[in-house]
Order: C-alpha cells, then structure tokens, then sequence
C-alpha cells in the first residue's frame, strides 16, 4: 500500500525516523503438503525528513518465531534495508584520515568502509575479517614488518601502547584470526567491540597524531602573522 507511514533506520539521518511507502508489493506463500507459511513483502519507503529513498525487504516464515513473557510465541518479522544501513555511522575522521595516510595507504580507507558495508548486511565474519586486517595495519605499520604480532605489539609498547592496551588489541586480532581460520562466527556485539578497538588505535596512532602536526602549523602559521612585541626603552 503506497502513503503509509512506517518508522524505519535513515542511514542519513542516523536514526529511527518516520518514512512514508511510496510503493510496496507484498508475496504471501504456503506449502500445500506442510503446515508452514510465510510472506516478503518488498517496499520502496522515503525519510519523511532528509527524504532519502531505501529499499525495504520484510519477511516473516512460521517456524521462526520467539518466546513471549506470556508463555506464548509470536513469529519474527525481519526487515533488511538496501543499501545496507550498519546501526551506527563512522566516526566523523572525513579528511582527517585521508591526510593521516601515504597515498599508497589510501586502500584502507576503502577497507574501513567496506567493514561498516559487512556489518550492515550482518556479515560478521567478514567483518571481523576486514577489523583484524585494520588492527595488523596499525600494528605493522607503527612498529615494523618484522617479527610475530606479539613482538610487534612489544614495540608499541615503546610508541605509547599502554599494558592494558597491548591486551585489548591482542584479543581484537585474535577473534578476527579465528574468523579467518578457525570458523569463528562473532556476534553483532563481539564484532562492534573489535571495530571500537580497532579505530581507538587508528585515533592514537594517525589521527591525534595528524591533527597535532596540522595544529603545529597553524601555530606557526599565526606566530609568523602576529607583530612582534616592541622592547620597551631602556631608562637613561
Ligand atoms: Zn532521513
């Protein structure tokens, strides 16, 4: 039904906002030798706000269904969202980290967004995947291509890398290792928690970094705009 009002995620706005279907088709099927049944319903829908467009996929299926407090159960309805909308948006670093990089680490930029991609579509695994190339990245790069992780993370040490950190960072890698290698699936939770700490160090290691250099220059910039102070005369 075209003009009805839903509440949907805006991935401009960032948030639950009110939309308007502008079309919408919905495809109920059944089983004729099995008691199971389910719908698609697949919908173009407006933010009543920023007046961005998204494609909506909403599907239920009888046999998954939740628990209710009551004892009872009610079927799940999902809704998927096109392009996929990650819950949260990427930190504001913009420019910052395009400056922060060599123009032959530019890729990671693209990687970057390419894991909130992953986690919109709730690809965790590659997620995770993508997060421990980022945290290698960081590692790697701030501490020299030589030696295993742990001897890398030992040189951080020495650039700032507190104890606490040296763990934290440690745990990141190894849960996106197990991704890679062990046929480890993180939750949407596990996977969050390794991309805070994956862009905690990009923060320290390039773009606190980055911006203090751009800082120095303004200062030197201004100090070589301001009027030196005049000495005052010496008394007779
Ligand atoms: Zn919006």
């Amino acid at each position: 039904m075209t003009g009805k009002e839903l509440k949907s995620y805006c991935r401009r706005c960032g948030g639950s906002r009110h939309h308007e279907t502008l079309s919408e088709h919905a495809f109920p099927w059944s089983e004729s030798d099995a008691p199971i049944e389910g719908n698609d319903t697949w919908s173009v829908i407006q933010c009543a706000g920023c007046r961005t467009v998204s494609f909506c996929h909403t599907h239920w299926f009888s046999e998954d269904y939740e628990a209710t407090e009551d004892g009872g159960y009610r079927v799940i309805e999902h809704r998927d969202l096109y392009p996929p909308a990650p819950p949260r948006r990427m930190p504001e670093w913009g420019a910052d980290l395009f400056h922060a990089l060599t123009m032959q680490q530019q890729w990671v930029r693209g990687l970057h967004s390419d894991i909130y991609a992953a986690l919109g579509m709730k690809a965790y695994s590659l997620a995770a995947m993508g997060i421990r190339t980022l945290v290698d990245f960081v590692v790697t790069s701030k501490a020299g291509d030589y030696g295993t992780f742990s001897d890398k993370l030992a040189r951080l040490r020495q650039r700032g890398l507190t104890e606490a950190q040296e763990k934290i960072t440690d745990a990141a890698f190894d849960a996106g290792s197990a991704a890679a290698h062990r046929g480890h699936i993180p939750t949407m939770k596990e996977a969050y928690l390794m991309l805070d700490i994956a862009e905690k160090l990009f923060e320290q290691f390039y773009i606190e970094p980055s911006l203090e250099g751009q800082r120095k220059k303004d200062a030197d910039r201004l100090r070589a705009n301001t009027p030196p102070r005049v000495k005052p005369p010496k008394k007779e």
